[in-house]
């Protein structure tokens, strides 16, 4: 049986402190399954859905192993809409706060580029955003992500429903091939097995039928 106890992964003790002060007493079954992969840098395929406690499966091991002392964006997430880039972004903030100065910015299409423009003078840890706005800031030289470690693809069949696997691609163009790659769909249809050929290397699976 997988441990569920958060203390059975090895995480400082001020980050096991500040779960407990978030409420999360045990891990959900996502996070069981893919937390020792993602602590360990492997790739990651899991089948889960939306109230599955997703964003602290991939959250609390990409903020373990990023280094907040390079100023550089180590880690991307893609999310299918602005609603969802926002919760990803907060919470991954409440799960940040023992570690030191993480820098997460949100990144979403239907606001003005200006501000996403200059925001980015100071590169961030984390990127999380829509991909469509993302690759405009891109392509524009402004969002660096040769120094990204880890992408995510949250919600990836949703992120395909509203049509963004052109963009989805050619960012991870952008990305340096050894990277750590996360993939979360609720559904697995062929394109999602598609993209997971083309973008993961030997991924460890989970499949989550019940929510907690
Ligand atoms: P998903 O992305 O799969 O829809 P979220 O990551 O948004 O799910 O988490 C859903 C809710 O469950 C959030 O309110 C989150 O704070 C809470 N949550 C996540 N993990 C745990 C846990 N281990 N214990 C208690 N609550 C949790
Ligand atoms: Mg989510």
């Amino acid at each position: 049986m997988t441990p569920t106890e958060f203390s059975s992964l090895s995480l400082p003790a001020d980050v096991l402190a500040n779960l407990d002060a978030l409420g999360y007493k045990a891990m959900t079954p996502v996070q069981a399954g893919s937390l020792p992969a993602v602590l360990a840098g492997q790739d990651v395929k899991a089948k889960a859905k939306t109230g599955s406690g997703k964003t602290a499966a991939f959250g609390i091991g990409l903020l373990q192993r990023l280094d907040p002392r390079r100023y550089q964006t180590q880690v991307l997430v893609l999310c299918p809409t602005r609603e969802l880039a926002d919760q990803v972004s907060k919470a991954l903030r409440s799960l940040a706060r023992p570690l030191a100065n993480v820098k997460i910015l949100t990144l979403c299409g239907g606001t003005p580029m200006g501000p996403q423009l200059a925001s980015l003078e100071h590169p961030p840890h984390i990127v999380v955003g829509t991909p469509g706005r993302l690759l405009k800031l891109c392509r524009k030289g402004s969002l660096k992500l040769d120094q990204v470690r880890a992408l995510v693809l949250d919600e990836a069949d949703r992120m395909l429903d509203m049509g963004f696997l052109d963009d989805i691609t050619a960012l991870i163009a952008f990305t340096p091939d050894q990277r750590q790659t996360l993939l979360f769909s609720a559904t697995y249809p062929e394109e999602i097995l598609d993209i997971s050929r083309k973008v993961q290397r030997d991924p460890v699976e989970i499949t989550v039928e019940s929510v907690h």
